[in-house]
């Protein structure tokens, strides 16, 4: 008699950068939709879904078609959460409501198969980055996104462009060590939550870290990213894997 026993699991994805011009990255995306992530108890997106997002009202073929796939898994009763990235953070409660995904706040702890685990994106790790910071900080102002949403959509896209451009300069002058994450941040956030696991995304250096809290035994696990191959991070009871999906 062969027994198939099925273990509940979680998926974990993030910094997909999905765009239309990327259809590799996206067929693996729809893939992964359809065939994997039905099997999990639920899927969360910690972040840079897109590779840039000016406004819910930016609607095409492109956002429209991930909408749908994400919608068609949450109908078969998978529910998707998302946190907001540094590339879209304008993503609204109307794309949201589209794609049948729930927007959370930038920190959340969730139970993880009992272990109380904080996600985020993991740009606000980043502490060193000083210049960045000050833009994440207008970024996630009340007024900014407001004043943002409100300019045409050409002028948007006008703006969007231009801002990669520049941050593409100044990230190509900033050291690695700049670009991780600040332990003592992670630390921070870890005591302020109260848990011993974090999950985050931001920094494409896919791992697991074994560190200490407070001299107790603390994971923080970084998702990998989608430019040259699919990332998931896999959490069950038992087991922490990161996997990667070919292209
Ligand atoms: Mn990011």
């Amino acid at each position: 008699m062969t027994l198939t026993s099925h273990v509940p699991f979680t998926y974990f994805i993030a910094d997909l950068h999905l765009s239309a011009d990327r259809n590799d990255i996206n067929q693996c995306f729809f893939t992964f939709l359809r065939e994997q992530a039905p099997h999990a108890d639920a899927l969360y997106v910690l972040g840079d879904l897109f590779e840039v997002w000016i406004g819910d009202d930016d609607k095409n073929d492109f956002t429209s078609s991930i909408a749908k796939a994400f919608n068609t898994l949450n109908q078969s009763g998978i529910p998707v959460y998302f946190i907001h990235g540094n590339r879209d953070f304008l993503i609204r409660e109307r794309f949201a409501e589209q794609a049948g995904i729930t927007l959370l706040p930038e920190q959340q702890v969730i139970d993880l198969y009992g272990e109380p685990t904080l996600i985020m994106h993991g740009d606000e790790l980043c502490t060193k980055d000083i210049e960045y910071q000050a833009f994440r900080r207008k970024a996630r102002s009340w007024w900014w996104p407001r004043l943002m949403l409100s300019l045409p959509l050409s002028l948007r896209r006008k703006l969007a462009s231009k801002g990669r451009a520049t941050s593409k300069q100044k990230q190509a002058k900033l050291s690695q060590e700049i670009m991780d994450v600040t332990s003592d941040e992670v630390i921070a956030f870890m005591r302020k939550f109260d848990v011993k696991r974090l999950i985050h995304g931001h920094t494409h250096r896919p791992a697991i870290h074994e560190l200490e809290v407070d001299a107790i035994p603390a994971q923080r696990i970084v998702l990998g990213d989608w430019y040259e191959q699919g990332s998931l991070l896999k959490v069950s009871r038992e087991s922490i894997e990161l996997v990667s999906l070919q292209l």
